[in-house]
């Protein structure tokens, strides 16, 4: 027999066809966003900038923005954050890793799916992560799925119906193969570079607690910039995304009587 709890869990259980994807969100910003340096001031607040765009002008119904840069930098948790901030009613991300197992029509009619949703609501942001893994570009004789592609570069630029306004925020580590397909209309391109300089990486291990010991800390620094990590950004030894170093950070983490070491070496490795 079904009683009424069955039918109120039931409907806890519908999740509702427009609203804020706060799982996945959550989900893609799960080590915060860490102010390391000014950049990712800059990016988030030229994110507002566009949001407040989307908010208010008339005449741009649909605004679509690009964040790009190498793998790793923190362009997934970026365009997340810049999202959530947002506080449109309507959040959503289409992610190769929320297709995983779908064929080329479902992730098409998926990703159909949540523009047609978006134009329900006046104020809407679409996530469009990681668009060279979407269209299944493989650099391996350069394929890639041609009718994704066409899908996309048609939601991406769609005028949504009257009175209803959407921010597509769209990222990708291939600037390149994306300007060559096509993708050559976003309103603005903004990069998201990895870690160059030694105060920004100190800025995150302090951040993380790495080191208990502030002089522990100090000794790491001290063996990277002996072993040349502290040149200058443009030629300098040090190149790594946020996500790397996040990982990097949990693997010193683990073996307490050497974690400089760890840290020092892992960063070294990157360098060959
Ligand atoms: P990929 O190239 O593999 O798609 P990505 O560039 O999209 O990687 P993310 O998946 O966004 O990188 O990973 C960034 C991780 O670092 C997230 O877990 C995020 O919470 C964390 N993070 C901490 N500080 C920052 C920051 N300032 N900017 C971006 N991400 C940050
Ligand atoms: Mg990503």
């Amino acid at each position: 027999m079904v009683n009424r709890s069955d039918f109120m869990h039931a409907l806890e259980e519908v999740k509702p066809a427009f609203g804020v994807a706060e799982e996945e969100l959550d989900a893609v910003i799960q080590n915060g966003i860490i102010p390391y340096d000014g950049t990712v001031d800059e990016i988030l607040r030229a994110g507002h900038l566009i949001v407040e765009q989307v908010r208010t002008s008339k005449r741009s119904p649909i605004v679509n923005v690009l964040l790009h840069g190498p793998p790793g930098s923190g362009k997934t948790a970026m365009a997340a954050e810049i999202a959530r901030s947002s506080q449109f009613p309507f959040i959503k991300l289409i992610t190769p890793d929320g297709m995983i197992g779908m064929g080329e029509a479902q992730k098409i009619s998926a990703m159909n799916k949540v523009f047609t949703d978006s134009y329900k609501s006046p104020l809407s942001v679409v996530v469009v992560d990681n668009i060279e893994r979407l269209i299944e570009w493989s650099p391996m004789g350069a394929r890639f799925s041609n009718p994704i592609l066409q899908a996309l570069l048609v939601l991406i630029a769609r005028r949504p119906p009257k009175d209803r306004r959407l921010l597509v925020i769209a990222t990708t580590s291939n600037r390149g193969i994306l300007t060559d397909l096509g993708f050559l209309d976003f309103n603005q391109v903004m990069r998201v570079p990895p870690i160059t300089t030694l105060p920004a990486l100190e800025y995150v291990v302090r951040e993380v607690e790495l080191f208990p010991v502030d002089e522990d800390r100090r000794d790491a620094m001290r063996m990277l910039r002996d072993a040349g990590f502290d040149k200058r950004p443009d030629e300098s030894r040090l190149q790594i995304g946020i996500k790397k170093l996040l990982s990097i950070i949990e693997m010193a983490r683990q073996e307490p009587d050497a974690v400089a070491e760890r840290l020092v070496t892992a960063l070294m490795e990157l360098d060959l």
